[in-house]
């Protein structure tokens, strides 16, 4: 198997997987949906509501805002050695938001949350958690942890992770004809007219739907449309809550773990 990247930032991860197959690139795919952990606030202490909003809308609200996750210094609650309800320094982070609408109304944002833990913050300053008007206050404590996107969505690290076949698209050798039909139904931009000839401008960006094939007035088309069956490309959208490449990883690692053991299970049942 070869990988190789095509497309890397802070939360963007696009690689291309070769000699692997469907079965593989898809137990990464929902490993990573729903088995990579990374913290999101799980329980809300209210001190003081003075809002419209209720208290549960603004956990939820809590709950479902990104922070930025510390995976090798904490532990999952249920892995760590306190083995407490309430959680540990090691299995929880405590976060703290005071705000209060003074002058007029106002917008509270993730930015106000303040944490204990500086490497555990929200993702964005900027998400907006409620509105206060004049004189009403929100005074709350939140505790953060680990979970699983199967759990429940807050605790999914991605917001995309998906995969598609690696596309093989090939052109017609000579001048086809007058029409660039092919060129202009693409939604992608994938084909463009060089030296009067159909050429490929843009490989990657194909989904493979095959507009161009079908608005091709020429039957069979001279242009061919297909996929490389044991390649692919994944395409890893991260929500900031971890480094795209960290999901991958730990998805990998999990995948590891659970066939190591299932590989026990079944040397035990078969002994
Ligand atoms: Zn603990």
């Amino acid at each position: 198997m070869k990988i190789e990247i095509l497309e890397k930032n802070d939360t963007n991860l696009r690689v291309a997987i070769r000699d692997a197959d469907v079965p593989l690139v898809n137990a990464l795919r929902r490993i990573a949906l729903a088995e990579v952990p990374c913290m999101a606030i799980d329980e809300v202490v209210m001190i003081e509501n003075s809002s419209i909003l209720q208290d549960e809308i603004i956990a939820h609200r809590l709950g479902l805002t990104p922070l930025r996750t510390d995976l090798d210094a904490y532990n999952a609650p249920e892995d760590c050695q306190c083995q407490s309800e309430f959680g540990c320094p090691s299995c929880r982070v405590t976060l703290t938001l005071d705000a209060e609408a003074k002058e007029g109304t106002r917008t509270v944002y993730s930015g106000e949350i303040i944490s204990e833990n500086p490497e555990v913050v929200p993702v964005s300053d900027k998400i907006p958690i409620i509105k206060l008007a004049k004189n009403q206050k929100l005074k709350l404590e939140a505790y953060a942890r680990l979970g699983r996107g199967k759990t429940h969505a807050k605790w999914q690290p991605v917001s995309v992770c998906a995969y598609k076949y690696y596309p093989k698209i090939t052109t017609p050798t000579e001048k086809c004809g007058d029409c660039s039909k092919c060129v202009d139904i693409c939604p992608k931009k994938v084909l463009t007219i060089k030296d009067e000839k159909v050429d490929v401008r843009d490989l990657l960006a194909c989904n493979l739907c095959m507009d161009c094939m079908e608005a091709c007035p020429q039957k069979p088309s001279p242009l061919e449309i297909e996929w490389e069956k044991n390649d692919f490309i994944m395409n890893i959208e991260s929500t900031g809550v971890l480094p795209p490449e960290r999901v991958l990883k730990e998805a990998t690692k999990l995948l590891g773990k659970q066939l190591n053991e299932f590989e026990e299970l079944v040397k035990a049942e078969i002994k």
